[in-house]
């Protein structure tokens, strides 16, 4: 099938969000602490409604049912990736995710959560956490106890443009004025470590203290980003991201270029600009899927994007 498919956003409230998912990129967001639009998604709790096309009207999960040809018939039993744009007007609790393994265990056979994050925007003293300075499991275990939380965390600057891989088992958290786009395996599992002793309705937040505990990798270590840059005709493509769930690029196109597609899917996010992607007109905020088989694409204009496949 040689149809292009744009998704519907979903969006969560939540206690940090804000209201740029509104004001910045024209969402119809229901309230002014959206905290996320799960804009590529086809997971239970926000599964994307499809907006043209042959399939208009159906979601992103029910295609994934019934059409897996679309997908490349890979056999996967779920769509295997979800991309969220998070708002963040404030701080996010400190958490970590369990990798497959322990996920299939501990959370009913649920999917562990590699994530990586592409900085869309932040302010100019913005700060996110990744990694933690325990050298051990008993040094990680004692500061927890302890809950010596500052001198646990890893803080770091961040600027527009910065780029990181989480991999399961790494104490991560996003800060206040940060504006990201996420892609992740898809899955729904966290461990809260930290929420800063918060409280949502006079109770704080539960934490997940041994699971933690359980996960955390020790000591921590930077995964390795931001590959490759090919400057190509109309485009420079810099390669985020490849790992064995999902390879993330980043494209910069003047004029037209043409994006190939030969994965089981290929995931478009359009971040900056606008023009067109084989005649259909896109713009800041839009996302969409080339479907297995597709070939060629022909994007025009000057825009930013983010693609991602399995
Ligand atoms: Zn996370």
């Amino acid at each position: 099938m040689r149809e292009l498919i744009f998704l519907q956003p979903v969006f969560k409230q939540m206690l940090w969000g804000g209201s740029r998912l509104g004001t910045e990129y024209g969402y119809p967001i229901p309230g002014d602490h959206t905290g996320e639009a799960w804009v590529v998604s086809a997971h239970k709790n926000g599964d994307c409604p499809i907006k043209n096309g042959s399939f208009q009207g159906k979601t992103l999960g029910w295609l994934w049912e019934n059409h897996p040809e679309l997908f490349g018939n890979t056999g996967q039993e779920v769509f295997p990736l979800l991309v969220k744009i998070i708002d963040a007007r404030d701080d996010l609790s400190i958490q970590v995710h369990p990798d497959d393994a322990y996920a299939r265990e501990h959370e009913n056979g649920s999917l562990g959560k590699t994530e990586c994050w592409y900085i869309l925007d932040c302010d100019p003293d913005a700060t996110i956490v990744v990694g933690h300075n325990a050298g051990t499991k008993d040094e990680l275990c004692r500061m927890i106890d302890e809950k010596r939380w500052m001198d646990l965390i890893k803080i770091r600057p961040i600027k527009k443009g910065d780029f990181f891989q989480i991999e399961p088992g790494t104490v991560h958290a996003i800060r206040k004025g940060t504006l990201i786009l996420e892609t992740q395996q898809n899955s729904d599992i966290t461990y809260r470590l930290y929420d800063y002793d918060r409280l949502q309705d006079g109770k704080p937040r539960e934490l997940h203290l041994q699971k933690s505990k359980d996960v955390i990798r020790c000591p921590h270590t930077d995964a390795a980003t931001g590959t490759e840059t090919v400057q190509g005709e109309g485009f420079t493509r810099r390669t985020l991201i490849t790992c064995p769930l999902y390879q993330v690029d980043k494209w910069d196109v003047t004029g037209s270029a043409v994006l190939s597609q030969n994965h089981p899917f290929l995931i478009v996010d359009v971040l900056e600009g606008e023009g067109r992607a084989d005649g259909h007109p896109i713009r800041k905020g839009d996302h969409f899927l080339l479907p297995w088989g597709y070939g060629d694409c022909l994007i025009e204009g000057n825009v930013s994007l983010i693609t991602s496949h399995t």
